[in-house]
């Protein structure tokens, strides 16, 4: 198949996944304004994005015994293609029965798939990360300025609420030079009693 950018790529010891680059957010912070590519890829832009089928077909060109984990993340939101997601970390699995798989996500699937989502991921998906970014409504809006507007933040502490049920691994992450100093510790207080992990990135 011809290069349409990297679908997968090697970085800090996993292999990532860049399904889609479509993302409702428009994070000021977000590093695929500032630089093409991450780790050992060329071009996290898509030309367009790759069919299921594609996907496999790149997938299997690795050797997944070499990696501990496999990442959703990329040059978008990882939950606009949902479907294909999990299908993709069901096929890796079945490559590979040991590789853990992490989504690293904004929070937002249920906004963008207009449904629960979080029982889609029991038994496929071994870790989420969730990009909490701001400490409430107002201040996620100023910065990741989402398409839903005021309630993408609610939205997602109540995703997070739920996948925490489904997945035994959730962590919350701000991103260290963007937040105010003084907004630290509330996050940190957000992911405490939510019962996550909280890292700050
Ligand atoms: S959610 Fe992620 S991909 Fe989307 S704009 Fe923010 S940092 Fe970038």
């Amino acid at each position: 198949m011809e290069y349409i950018g990297d679908v997968f790529y090697e970085y800090g010891g996993g292999l990532y996944a860049n399904l889609t680059n479509r993302c409702p957010d428009r994070c000021e912070f977000c590093i695929r304004y500032m630089v093409d590519s991450l780790g050992g890829a060329d071009s996290l832009w898509l030309k367009r994005e790759p069919t299921m089928d594609e996907i496999k077909e790149l997938l299997s060109e690795w050797d997944l015994n070499q990696f501990y984990e496999l990442v959703f993340c990329g040059y978008g939101e990882p939950t606009e293609r949902l479907e294909d997601l999990l299908e993709t970390a069901r096929y890796a699995k079945s490559l590979c029965p040991k590789i853990k798989v992490r989504i690293n996500t904004n929070g937002l699937s249920d906004l963008i798939n207009g449904r629960d989502t979080t029982e889609d991921l029991r038994g496929v998906i071994d870790a989420v990360s969730i990009s909490l970014n701001a400490k409430g409504p107002e201040e996620y809006l100023a910065l990741c300025h989402p398409r839903f507007g005021l309630k993408a933040f609610d939205a997602m502490i109540d995703y997070t609420r739920r996948v925490k049920e489904v997945i035994p691994d959730v962590t919350m992450s701000i991103v260290g030079g963007t937040i105010p100093r003084d907004d630290v510790e509330p996050c940190r207080k957000i992911a405490e009693e939510l019962g996550v992990k909280f890292r700050i990135r």
